[in-house]
């Protein structure tokens, strides 16, 4: 698929406002799409796309794609990212998680059908719940609490996926599913309440930095321009109908680990405390990438100095912008 040759092709990103959602927008719009973003703002802002208003190519709609969606004319990709993705945020609004990868993904995916569209859906890590299978392979079925606190968004994104696979067996529908592992960078929400911006936050101001339980739960970290590398070769790469990718960085840290790090990076005096573990906390996370090594030709190059040194320029211009506190 290319947008190059003849007429400029047409993508629909839902959650475009969001942090992954408008670096997507980015690229697709440097590639030379038109690009359709949607978002109900929920937890994404205007602001992650405020650069693109006036552009000829880039129209956003201000909408929830759990009520029906039509756009005029042809659209010939649909990336379905919209929904909310930290922990605090899906705990936040558990029924608009579950109603964006459930409602949401059958209005996307009637869309792809109808418009002959190729479509990429956004699955997370956290389709494999607790894993008993370390490191984490596209063929793991998971553990996953279909009743506990988190299953409002992994069962969701499990739907998600059975219909995204149901919509390719029963109506040929072109789909792709990325599973998105722990991902980082610029236009995180600091107040998101996930582990790089609570740390590095914590940890510019000189406060403590909370380590949920022992700490020796693991993470691996992707920086966002390598994600978006890995997302944008998954959707162009022709062939690939019905195949799901594993994308995150196989770097696994502890979480105190981490915590020392960001501290180290920083060269701050902050001093660890340890917190309650949230509930159904997964013990150990990392992606096993041969597939998408082997067949994207893909793996992460941003270093994790290099990342975070990115991501804290970022975090301390929101800092400043907001008055020194982490609202936005
Ligand atoms: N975490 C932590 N302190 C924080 C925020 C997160 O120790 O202030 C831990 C959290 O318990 C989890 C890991 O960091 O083990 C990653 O949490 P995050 O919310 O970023 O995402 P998750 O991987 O759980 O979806």
């Amino acid at each position: 698929m290319t947008a190059s040759a003849g007429r400029r092709k047409t993508v629909l990103i839902t959650g475009a406002a969001g942090f992954i959602g408008s670096h997507l927008c980015d690229r697709f719009l440097a590639e030379g799409w038109k690009v359709i973003g949607m978002d109900n703002l929920i937890t994404g802002s205007m602001d992650n796309i405020a650069h693109h208003m006036g552009n000829d190519c880039f129209r956003f709609i201000k909408y929830n794609v759990t009520n029906y969606i039509h756009v005029e004319g042809r659209v010939d990709l649909i990336l379905h990212f919209a929904c909310p993705a930290s922990p605090v945020d899906y705990l936040n609004f558990p029924i608009q998680t579950l109603k964006v990868d459930s409602v949401g993904t059958m209005h996307t995916l009637g869309m792809a059908k109808e418009k002959g569209a190729r479509y990429v859906f956004a699955s997370t890590s956290e389709v494999y719940g607790d894993p008993e299978v370390h490191p984490q392979p596209e063929t793991y079925w998971g553990n996953v609490n279909s009743v506990g606190v988190r299953s409002v968004y992994d069962e969701a994104k499990r739907f998600s996926e059975a219909m995204t696979m149901a919509y390719h067996r029963t109506h040929g529908v072109d789909v792709r599913i990325v599973r998105i592992f722990n991902t980082y960078g610029p236009r995180m929400r600091l107040n998101d309440g996930r582990i790089i911006p609570n740390f590095a936050y914590q940890a510019l101001q000189g406060e403590p930095v909370t380590v949920y339980g022992d700490g020796s739960q693991t993470r691996s970290f992707c920086y966002i321009s390598d994600l978006v590398e890995g997302i944008y070769r998954t959707a162009m790469q022709d062939g690939l109908n019905g195949e799901i990718f594993n994308l995150g960085n196989t770097d696994e840290y502890a979480v105190e680990d981490f915590a020392r790090l960001i501290i180290g990076f920083l060269g701050s005096k902050s001093e660890l405390v340890h917190k309650e573990l949230p509930e159904d906390d997964p013990k150990r996370r990392c992606p096993d990438i041969t597939k998408a090594e082997t067949v994207l030709g893909w793996r992460p190059v941003v270093s994790i100095y290099e990342g975070l040194r990115q991501t804290i320029d970022f975090f301390r211009h929101t800092i400043k912008k907001n008055g020194g506190t982490k609202e936005n």
